[in-house]
């Protein structure tokens, strides 16, 4: 495997940062999580935006541009002859010495790692998850705001955590309020009544690119949807529920908090949904580039 660090491509047992790195010591830094799906990298424009807009709230200036970065993904995946992938990228603050003080890291640590990923059993997507409310509650946006895609998820670690413990297959976090927010890594959609609902990017969620293109196709197939409020009593009694992310991609919830979500299987709106996410990706996306080194070979 060979992976991005700072400038250059290097095997995996090479690939290494400095133990005074922030993102090390702090979780100062940010990343992103793409996929790309035969041979085409989703939404890879999204995901780059992203990046700069959170390192850009951190006040951390990325040593490369967007384009380069660009093309740092796309050769990430070529070098490892990856067609279906997942992609992490991360820029941490670099190496400092031990206090926290960001002004002491002058060069920002830039990592591209090209691998494949699997969140949950593949059975589960035909058959759904059971989740469950965990009392860890999300970080309110006027302390970390979630549409910063940081380094720093004990928050989202801690509610894993909770529900391993209780034996969920995957957490559902609530605001300070008690307003439904997401999962530790996933939006979370329900179906009441034959409207898509979605809570809304001020309750304090990460803008999911997924949830982004949920959206749409569930606009193209005339849908009705809302990002709106809602509670777990609403998740409990509603008809149909997913969560999304580019890891999970659409995972159906079948029971939450122990109680059955509609007949208990995937849903017609998820499963078309999910047939039209599939679609998506398959035709949408930036080619992933043929790798520089064979370029040079020519
Ligand atoms: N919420 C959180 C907290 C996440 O970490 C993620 C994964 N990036 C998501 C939602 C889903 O976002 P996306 O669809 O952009 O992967």
């Amino acid at each position: 495997m060979e992976i991005y660090v700072d400038g250059s491509f290097v095997s995996k047992d090479d690939a290494r940062v400095s133990v005074f790195d922030h993102g090390f010591l702090y979780g100062d830094g940010v990343f992103e999580g793409i996929r790309a799906y035969e041979g085409r990298i989703f939404r890879l424009k999204e995901h780059i935006d992203r990046l700069y807009q959170s390192a850009g709230a951190l006040m951390l200036e990325i040593p490369v541009s967007p384009a380069e970065m660009a093309e740092v993904v796309r050769e990430a995946c070529a070098r490892n002859g990856l067609h279906d992938a997942y992609i992490r990228l991360i820029v941490s603050r670099g190496p400092g010495d031990l206090g926290l003080d960001p002004r002491k890291c002058t060069e920002p640590t830039v990592v591209c790692i090209a691998d494949r990923i699997a969140l949950f059993p593949p059975e589960t997507y035909e058959k759904g998850i059971r989740v469950g409310a965990v009392s860890t509650r999300r970080t309110p946006t006027e302390s970390l705001n979630a549409r910063i895609k940081s380094l720093n998820y004990l928050n989202s670690i801690l509610a894993k955590i909770e529900s391993n413990l209780a034996g969920h297959a995957e957490a559902l976090m609530m605001t300070q309020e008690g307003y439904v927010a997401e999962g530790p890594g996933e939006n979370i959609f329900i179906v009441r009544g034959g409207r898509l609902l979605t809570p809304p990017s001020h309750l304090g969620i990460l803008e999911g690119i997924t949830r982004a293109a949920i959206m749409d196709l569930a606009r193209g197939r005339g849908i009705p949807l809302a990002e709106a409020v809602f509670t777990r009593h609403d998740v409990w009694t509603a008809d149909e529920a997913f969560f999304c992310g580019t890891a999970c991609e659409i995972m159906p919830i079948t029971a939450c908090d122990g109680r059955q979500i509609g007949d208990g299987r995937p849903g017609p709106v998820t499963r078309q949904l999910t047939a039209d996410f599939r679609a998506l990706v398959a035709r949408e996306g930036v080619p992933i580039a043929a790798p520089a080194h064979a370029d040079n070979q020519e």
